[in-house]
């Protein structure tokens, strides 16, 4: 997300941002496009226990644009977050996931499916609703369903996500924070919130296991979760040195490129080539 620097009012007048309006306006239409024309895709990014077996998997959101190619969620999300288009891409999310995770289920896999969802969607007052309604169409388990919603989403709003995220609860659903360390969080809402997981940054992952300060950070974050109660997993684990030291750690779980990699076969592909 770009950050306002202090040179704004400078950059106001310069062709270059007259250009990033363009962007911005182009990716906006470009995207309503993707969502009509059915371009957005999930890929599937593996969790792994300690013993590296496949407890779930994340699904991803990827666009391939015929004229822009690939946009990185990265910038694409947060534009949908500001335009309200998450709300109905969050939909097709939630459906397209479900649907998946029925097939996989067909297949033998007792994992759970974690979907990501924004603060926006929270504030919807249908979204458990629909949700709900999914589960109950394809036939899947609540247990089986995880949502991610990042720190600094999940604590913008307390107070007006509750109502949803006490429906949530009384689904059965599993709520992962998401970007763990990066927000703020009120440790009294975390305790008072139906919250299972904790998903440490990536970034604090990336300095392991020689940055002193990213070692004491994730050793506090995991000890801090397992005392409220709560799993932990580390994202972005890419190197074997990492996936050891999270493991001695104490990380219940772990997910990043040295595991897996998001690709749109998940369970299925990892059936094929046994990994
Ligand atoms: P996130 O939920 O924290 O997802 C993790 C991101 O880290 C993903 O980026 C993933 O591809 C990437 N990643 C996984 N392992 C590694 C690794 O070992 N190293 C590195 N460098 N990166 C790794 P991606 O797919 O680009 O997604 C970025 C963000 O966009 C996500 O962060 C999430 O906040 C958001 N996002 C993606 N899909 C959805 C969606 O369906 N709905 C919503 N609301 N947000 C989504
Ligand atoms: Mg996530
Ligand atoms: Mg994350
Ligand atoms: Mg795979």
């Amino acid at each position: 997300r770009a950050k306002k620097s202090p040179n704004r009012k400078v950059e106001f007048f310069t062709p270059e941002f007259g250009d990033q309006i363009h962007h911005r306006h182009e990716l906006i239409r470009r995207l309503k496009s993707a969502i009509e024309n059915r371009h957005l895709q999930l890929h599937y990014q593996g969790q792994f226990d300690r013993l590296r077996r496949c407890a779930g998997y994340e699904a991803l959101l990827r666009w391939h644009d015929p004229v822009l190619g690939p946009v990185s969620p990265a910038e694409f999300i947060p534009l949908a977050e500001e335009t309200g288009l998450i709300v109905g891409i969050g939909d097709w999310v939630l459906e397209e996931s479900v649907a998946t995770l029925r097939q996989w289920v067909d297949q033998g896999f007792t994992g759970r499916m974690a979907i990501n969802v924004s603060a926006l969607q929270l504030h919807d007052e249908g979204f458990a609703d629909r949700i709900a309604h999914q589960l109950a169409y394809f036939g899947v388990s609540a247990d089986q369903l995880e949502l991610e919603i990042t720190e600094t989403a999940l604590m913008a709003d307390v107070e007006r996500a509750m109502a949803t995220l006490n429906r949530f609860r009384e689904l059965g659903l599993a709520l992962a924070v998401d970007d763990f360390g990066t927000g703020y969080s009120s440790l009294a809402y975390l305790k008072a919130l139906p919250v299972s997981r904790i998903k440490i940054d990536r970034t604090f992952v990336t300095g392991l296991p020689e940055n002193a300060q990213d070692a004491a950070l994730c050793r506090t974050i995991i000890s801090m979760a397992h005392s409220m109660g709560c799993d932990v997993i580390a994202e972005g684990v890419e190197t074997e040195d990492q996936a050891s030291w999270l493991a001695l750690a104490g990380s219940d779980e772990m997910q990043g490129f040295l595991l897996d990699r998001p690709e749109p076969g998940g369970f299925l592909a990892g059936q094929n080539d046994g990994g």
